[in-house]
């Protein structure tokens, strides 16, 4: 048992686990208020309805995503693109650094004797 400790991902206002860091699939990922990742699971969250939108890359489906603790608004989901180059992105998240807080678990315990 010797992995590394992984990063999890908070909300920065009610600090639910919304994700870890091994999901993030790109960290260079703009969102509606600065820089975000993409990542292809979280959980604790709610989702708005479907909505269409515009982006200098096509349009997409997408749902607005919500933290399920505090319902403040971390980012969205992918449901459809228009440019076959953007599929990558279809059924993942983008979510804003700005509502994400990373912390480093406590390690296990390793059984050394002290
Ligand atoms: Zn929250």
């Amino acid at each position: 048992m010797s992995s590394e400790p992984r990063e999890m991902l908070l909300c920065t206002t009610c600090e639910t686990v919304l994700g870890h860091e091994r999901d993030i699939e790109s960290r260079n990922f703009t969102g509606k208020h600065g820089p975000a990742i993409l990542i292809t699971y979280v959980y604790n969250i709610t989702m708005a309805r479907p909505i269409r939108i515009f982006m200098s890359t096509g349009w997409y489906i997408i749902r607005v995503v919500s933290c399920a603790g505090c319902k403040k608004e971390i980012g969205w989901i992918y449901l459809k693109v228009q440019q076959r180059s953007q599929l990558y992105k279809l059924g993942k998240f983008v979510l804003e650094l700005a509502r994400l807080e990373m912390i480093i678990p406590p390690a296990p315990p390793t059984g050394v004797a002290f």
